[in-house]
């Protein structure tokens, strides 16, 4: 199938902030085959064509999430994050069935693809049922299989078996792909991240851990084995081969070097670190360095949300008070960490910018706002998005050239009855 978009302006989604006014997009089986002006575009012969109003831009790739965790949204407000865990969220995963999880990230799906968010990077239970959930929403998934050790879960060698298997089988379509998800540092044994990123390695797999998120856990492992966390992860052999470390809020000029050197990509979540007042990551530092870095939502229980186009102006604000700089990060920076620097910083160079040969996963924003005024040159429309506008201006979706957003609804699923189901289904969880 060949079909020929026309759009006010296409956002690239490249570092450079490119937006091209006037322009169309060519799809051919799912897949980009052309992008510029409409006046230089080839003969459009019998595809279908859809005239877009607004302004067209990759799906955005959402680089660290536990999405089914809107069933905790909200929940142990205030809490800061090791009582949060202990207190709140582990007693009510100690009761999730794979159903709850299931059900929750197809809702959550839903949610992020409403906002744009056409890939997500998850890292939660029962990964067979997120794939199975983001197979009926049209949305794609790196599903990293989490290894933990918590009462219940099969031994940690036997979860990592396990994971490794489920990567295996996957058909390899470029919708869902499996990784491999130790949780962390201070909450697994060295010799399990080692076999894990040594299966990882030997097997392509994108290896998903959380890194130096708070202060006091890269204390706890200094005072313990005299090493940072990146140092300590260098030393016993977990860094190497598609490694992407989340949040990497406490790290020094040492460590950084650590992720430059191994090309360690970092998923950054500027809400959720925000929220639990872990700290602001050094995002300028690390892009100087030429550190990979996507963006993440982290999980809906500590965001609260899944709209990353909002975490794209809170990155470049607080990458701006960080430094006390107005150019510590640009408009165009920030919008290319949720897109094309997301995809690299996953491994995927099939998605995350409007280039020929990727993925032909497209987002329609309605710029008929006065959020979008004025347009004085072709950039002030990436400024517009970064500064004031927002994801429910988010009109239509198409992943692979495939409608999954038709003017703000959903298509695939029906949004009304997830959202019921959600909410009876936390209230269980909840009352234990
Ligand atoms: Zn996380």
């Amino acid at each position: 199938m060949r079909q020929r978009f026309t759009a006010r302006a296409v956002v690239v989604g490249d570092r450079a902030g490119t937006v091209v006014p006037d322009a169309a997009v060519d799809v051919e089986d799912s897949r980009l085959t052309w992008v510029g002006p409409a006046a230089d575009a080839p003969d459009a012969g019998d595809a279908e064509v859809v005239a877009v109003p607004g302004v067209l831009l990759p799906g955005l790739v959402n680089a660290h999430s536990h999405a089914p965790m809107v069933l905790f949204r909200g929940q142990a407000e205030g809490l800061p994050l090791a009582r949060w865990l202990r207190e709140v969220i582990w007693p009510r995963e100690a009761r999730l069935t794979p159903d709850d999880v299931e059900v929750a990230m197809t809702a959550a799906s839903v949610e992020m693809l409403r906002g744009g968010v056409t890939t997500s990077v998850e890292m939660y239970f029962s990964p067979e049922r997120i794939a199975a959930a983001v197979g009926r929403t049209g949305a794609r998934a790196v599903v990293a299989t989490p290894l933990l050790p918590l009462p219940g879960m099969p031994l940690l060698a036997e979860q990592l078996a396990d994971a490794v298997a489920l990567a295996a089988a996957a058909p390899g379509d470029g919708a869902v792909e499996y990784g491999i998800g130790p949780h962390a540092a201070y909450t697994l044994p060295l010799p399990v991240l080692r076999d894990a990123a040594a299966a990882a390695r030997e097997h392509g797999l994108l290896l998903h851990l959380h890194v130096a998120e708070t202060a006091g856990e890269g204390a706890d492992l200094l005072a313990t084995h005299g090493l940072s966390v990146p140092a300590l992860l260098a030393a016993h052999d977990v860094l190497g081969g598609r490694v992407l470390a989340a949040h990497s809020v406490h790290v020094d000029d040492g460590d950084l070097e650590l992720w430059r050197e191994y090309d360690v990509a970092v998923a950054h979540c500027p809400a959720s670190n925000a929220k639990l007042a872990s700290g602001i990551a050094p995002v300028r530092a690390m892009l100087d360095r030429g550190v990979r870095v996507g963006l993440g939502t982290d999980g809906p229980a500590s965001n609260d949300g899944l709209d990353l186009l909002a975490d794209v102006r809170l990155a470049a604000s607080l990458a701006r008070l960080r430094e006390g700089s107005a150019t510590a990060l640009t408009a165009a920076e920030a919008f290319w960490l949720a897109t094309g620097a997301a995809a690299d910083a996953i491994g995927r160079p099939d998605l995350g910018q409007l280039a020929v040969g990727r993925r032909a996963d497209l987002v329609h924003v309605d710029v008929r706002d006065l959020l979008f005024e004025p347009v004085l040159s072709p950039p002030d429309v990436l400024t517009h998005l970064v500064w004031s506008g927002t994801s429910r201006l988010v009109r239509d979706v198409w992943v692979g050239g495939r409608p999954v957003v038709r003017d703000g609804v959903c298509t695939t699923v029906d949004a009304e009855e997830l959202r019921a189901d959600v909410a009876e289904r936390a209230a269980r969880l909840a009352s234990g």
